[in-house]
């Protein structure tokens, strides 16, 4: 499995992504909204495009799909429940549907509500474990909830579903928003070293050769995987002073997305 991560240099900082079969050349795009980019990457490498996802319904995600199938006559994919939000859409995708790539590459699709209803997530197992989370999970944080989601489902996404995927597994994000995100943790939880120590560096970083994640790296600088760290719980209680001193997992996510909104 080849992974291209295509920095957009867009105002929203979408990320897109060509996922490649090193053998036959077939390649996926993933929301390939600056479709020029994807195509110019694609035809650098010698491959050829000849399917696409959608992890969701969101314009800066489906926005290029109109010129990407004219380019390549690639077959549209998305979440089984999203036909009426996505025109030319060809194959609804759910929990379980593995997507192969050529002959070498398979990825599991996940049904992850949240951010909006009709969000799907896929999966690499094994050796290159990978996770291609569209505006569900970030890098350091977690997507929003108010253009069709719903906080409650993004915790049971978060808890039910990726926080259980191997630690080794890389994380792909649908945008780059870690530098702001890892400023967030660091408000919520002060004495988080490793969130301390890697800020500096990120707010450098060059975009387009972003560092890739994983999911245990996550696990130790999102705040919203940290949701038994006794300092999250403290500072939490201070904007909270009605939660009680345990508070349940639940409840520490959904108040930390309440904050990060008007963050
Ligand atoms: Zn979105
Ligand atoms: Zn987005």
């Amino acid at each position: 499995m080849i992974v291209e991560q295509i920095w957009t240099a867009n105002a929203g900082r979408n990320f897109n992504y060509l996922i490649a079969c090193a053998e036959t050349g077939e390649a996926l795009a993933i929301d390939p909204l600056d479709h020029e980019k994807c195509l110019a990457a694609a035809k650098a490498n010698g491959w050829t495009i000849t399917q696409i996802l959608n992890t969701h319904e969101h314009r800066d995600h489906t926005g290029g799909n109109q010129q990407m199938v004219a380019a390549t006559g690639a077959k549209l994919m998305a979440h089984a429940n999203a036909k009426a939000q996505m025109p030319g859409r060809d194959r609804g995708r759910r929990a379980g549907d593995v997507i192969r790539i050529g002959k070498t590459v398979e990825l599991e699709c996940l049904d992850t509500p949240g951010h909006t209803m009709s969000h799907i997530c896929v999966r690499a197992h094994g050796d290159e474990a990978a996770l291609f989370c569209g505006d569900t999970l970030f890098n350091a944080g977690a997507g929003n909830c108010h253009n069709g989601g719903h906080p409650n489902e993004l915790y049971n996404t978060f808890a039910g579903q990726l926080a259980k995927l191997p630690d080794e597994t890389r994380i792909y994000p649908g945008h780059d928003y870690i530098a702001r995100n890892l400023a967030f943790t660091l408000d919520r939880e002060p004495d988080n070293e490793a969130a301390k120590a890697m800020l500096p560096g990120i707010e450098k970083q060059d975009p387009s050769k972003a560092l890739i994640t994983t999911l245990k790296l996550e696990k130790e600088v999102n705040t919203f995987f940290r949701l038994t760290s006794p300092s999250v719980i403290k500072r939490l209680r201070e904007a909270f002073p009605g939660l009680p001193d345990s508070p349940d997992q639940k409840t520490v996510f959904l108040k930390l997305r309440e904050l990060r909104n008007s963050w």
